[in-house]
């Protein structure tokens, strides 16, 4: 399969020529194809996670088992619980449904503030995004440079279908979320994510009482929608 040997090459080149390379797991399936190409050629690729606080257990159960298959630790990176405790003070632990402007709060102190600190010194950082998850990502490059955190971002899975990260993962028997077989597409915080029905887009269970289009945190797209990054290739 060749889009595995080019995401395999991409891996290996990262590691050795752009370190300190990190993959920001949000423990998707996509992210887990990318967590066993690295822990199966033992690449030194840092893997880090974003505990948010919201997220499922049986998202959470998916780090014990990477680190018991490959042997590696993954790396957590929680909000400030001050702001944590300050946001649900002021507006109550759940005030994302209350509007748009609540949900990019809370999303920025539980998911954007500790990815920055997570790429802070790193040079380069790889993530599981697909160009065909949705409208936002259909342009997304293999390689980019990231300008907010100043970085290399790499894509290594910009062209898989979602049927191949599933023969991935199948072929490989690589661990992955049971919420998928619940019906979910694309995984985030549990009060966040839900089930997507046949015809919508893969990510259209995030954020889903928001209006059309708005099924992004913060962590890829500034908030007007707009990816910030140059293209490489
Ligand atoms: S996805 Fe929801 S719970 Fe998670 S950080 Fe964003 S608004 Fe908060």
């Amino acid at each position: 399969m060749s889009r595995e040997s080019d995401a395999r090459d991409l891996l290996a080149r990262v590691a050795r020529d752009h370190g300190p390379a990190v993959l920001a797991s949000s423990l998707s399936a996509e992210d887990m194809v990318l967590a066993d190409l690295i822990g199966r050629e033992r690449l030194p690729i840092e893997i880090f996670m974003l505990d948010t606080g919201r997220l499922h257990g049986d998202t959470l159960d998916l780090v014990g088992r990477i680190e018991q298959r490959y042997g590696i630790a993954v790396r957590m990176y929680r909000p400030r619980p001050q702001a944590v405790n300050e946001y649900i003070v002021r507006f109550g632990r759940d005030a994302f449904y209350e509007s748009v402007d609540l949900r990019k709060e809370c999303c920025g102190i539980r998911k954007v503030e500790p990815l920055k600190r997570a790429l802070t010194g790193k040079r380069a950082w790889i993530t599981g995004m697909r160009r065909e998850q949705s409208a936002l990502r259909g342009d997304i490059a293999i390689e980019e440079f990231d300008q907010t955190h100043e970085l290399m971002k790499l894509n290594p899975l910009a062209d898989w279908s979602e049927t191949e990260v599933w023969d991935y993962i199948g072929g490989y028997e690589v661990p992955y979320n049971p919420l998928y077989d619940q019906g979910y597409r694309s995984i985030g915080c549990a009060p966040c994510t839900r089930p997507v029905v046949a015809g919508e887009d893969a990510r259209a269970g995030r954020w889903w009482w928001e209006e059309q289009g708005a099924s992004e945190c913060g962590i890829h797209f500034s908030p007007d929608g707009k990816l910030i990054r140059e293209k490489v290739l």
